[in-house]
């Protein structure tokens, strides 16, 4: 019988790699409660109207890459996609909003999407979001974008580049409409089959394509810049100052328009030249329109999404994974000493150190050779005469100094146990 593996586009994260994983959590958590957003975890899975009537119809993500499927009470339910809508959807059912003011929230977890898997696109995949829910002020935007840059930065990544377009309201969205639809209609046939069927539905969406003959083709297109009316020019100028002025280098991108119809206005993506054709680490923007369309009261709102696997992409090149080490590695041999072993492992935990009790029974040249692999700062040895005479041999693995002392000693003296193992930590 053939073994079974994990489904295609899903990854286990093992052990040796979750260092990564767990220091870009505790990074992005720390950054954002200083600015005080606050998690919120919502289901895995929705009414797929939710991502229908959020995310919009004609976009890939609903159209062609949702885990959809119908449980056994017959409701049609999905695989979140994205944080986004099923984070609205909570917030307009437990009246977040009526709170009145801003809303800072924050989430992160698994995300689902039926695509090609390659290098950074998985089917199962990870992200770190942030969503600004009450404010229509430019500095909200503003906010999140260097909410983003100080993350990536805090984790010391490099050759980052962000990209910035408005797609305007609803309005300028329609104007602009028309004249892409009027400038992409004479290149119909040479457009791929997706953007021919979306040049009279959902035109904009074929700025986002990849093929390679309708990105050449929309490169000549009409920019959506021309087509801002006042005060959607006005906001986004606004942004751009406030850019400037955090010191956040931009470069504006007219055909950025995101994979989601629910953007207006501001509209970012943070891209990395390290990563090979899946570039995009960090992709959001303002969408107004969504809290009102899911049938909430009219809120202006803005948000980003981390990719997690191509930002740990990233941090692979720079750095090994981080990992935990020893501050002690117990070893004893003996049947009293194994016993008491335990016993002074858990207290040493209990105060606050990092042990590892090797639980072999094996000779004593192959425990120290594993508390050498371990990276241990010292050793704490038992034998069988420590064990009667209630005693305890400390060997610091570096200077290889050792000394014997009782075990209540180690206890009693454990501040001065506390600098010593600061000491060999940094020598
Ligand atoms: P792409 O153009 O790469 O498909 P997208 O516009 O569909 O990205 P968003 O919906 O904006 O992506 O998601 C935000 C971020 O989540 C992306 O920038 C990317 O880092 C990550 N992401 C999206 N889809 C995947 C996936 N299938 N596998 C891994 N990461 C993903
Ligand atoms: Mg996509």
């Amino acid at each position: 019988m053939g073994t079974i593996q994990a489904i295609r586009g899903t990854r286990d994260i093992l052990p040796s790699e979750i260092g990564y994983w767990q220091q870009v959590e505790a990074i992005a958590s720390q950054i954002l409660n200083r600015a005080l957003y606050q998690e919120i975890r919502t289901p895995i899975f929705e009414e797929t109207a939710l991502f229908k009537r959020g995310i919009g119809e004609a976009t890939d993500v609903v159209g062609k890459e949702m885990y959809t499927f119908e449980d056994r009470g017959d409701r049609s339910l999905t695989l979140r996609p994205e944080g986004t809508a099923g984070l609205v959807r909570s917030f307009i059912e437990h009246n977040l909003f009526a709170a009145g003011g801003v809303q800072r929230l924050w989430y992160k977890g698994p995300m689902f999407r039926y695509e090609r898997p390659q290098a950074g696109r998985q089917r199962q995949f990870h992200q770190i979001g942030v969503e600004i829910l009450g404010s229509a002020d430019p500095r909200a935007d503003g906010e999140a974008i260097a909410l983003a840059t100080d993350i990536l930065k805090a984790l010391g990544l490099k050759n980052l580049t962000l990209d910035l377009n408005s797609v305007g309201n609803g309005e300028d969205r329609q104007n602009y409409r028309e004249a892409l639809i009027n400038y992409l209609t004479p290149y119909k046939a040479e457009l791929d089959p997706d953007s021919q069927e979306r040049l009279t539905r959902n035109p904009l969406r074929i700025l986002d394509s990849k093929d390679k003959r309708t990105k050449e083709i929309t490169l000549n297109a009409p920019s959506i810049l021309d087509y801002l009316g006042e005060a959607s020019r006005r906001h986004f100028e606004v942004v751009q100052q406030l850019l400037t002025d955090l010191e956040i280098p931009y470069q504006l991108n007219p055909r950025l328009v995101r994979g989601l119809d629910y953007y207006t206005h501001t509209a970012f993506e943070i891209q990395s030249e390290d990563l090979g054709a899946q570039a995009t680490v960090c992709g959001g923007g303002r969408y107004d329109g969504l809290t009102s369309q899911l049938g909430g009261p009219e809120t202006p709102a803005v948000g980003w999404a981390i990719g997690m696997e191509r930002l740990i992409l990233l941090l692979q090149q720079l750095q090994p994974a981080p990992q935990v080490t020893p501050d002690f590695y117990l070893i004893s041999k003996g049947q009293k000493a194994e016993v008491q072993s335990l016993i002074l492992a858990q207290k040493l935990r209990q105060a606050g150190f990092i042990v590892e009790l090797d639980l072999s029974g094996s000779a004593f040249g192959k425990q120290f050779k594993r508390a050498d692999r371990s990276k241990a700062i010292a050793c704490l040895v038992l034998g069988e005469a420590e064990a009667e005479t209630e005693t305890i041999k400390l060997k610091w693995m570096t200077s290889k100094e050792e000394s014997t002392l009782t075990q209540g000693e180690l206890f009693s003296q454990l501040g001065e146990l506390r600098e010593q193992l600061n000491r060999h930590k940094l020598s």
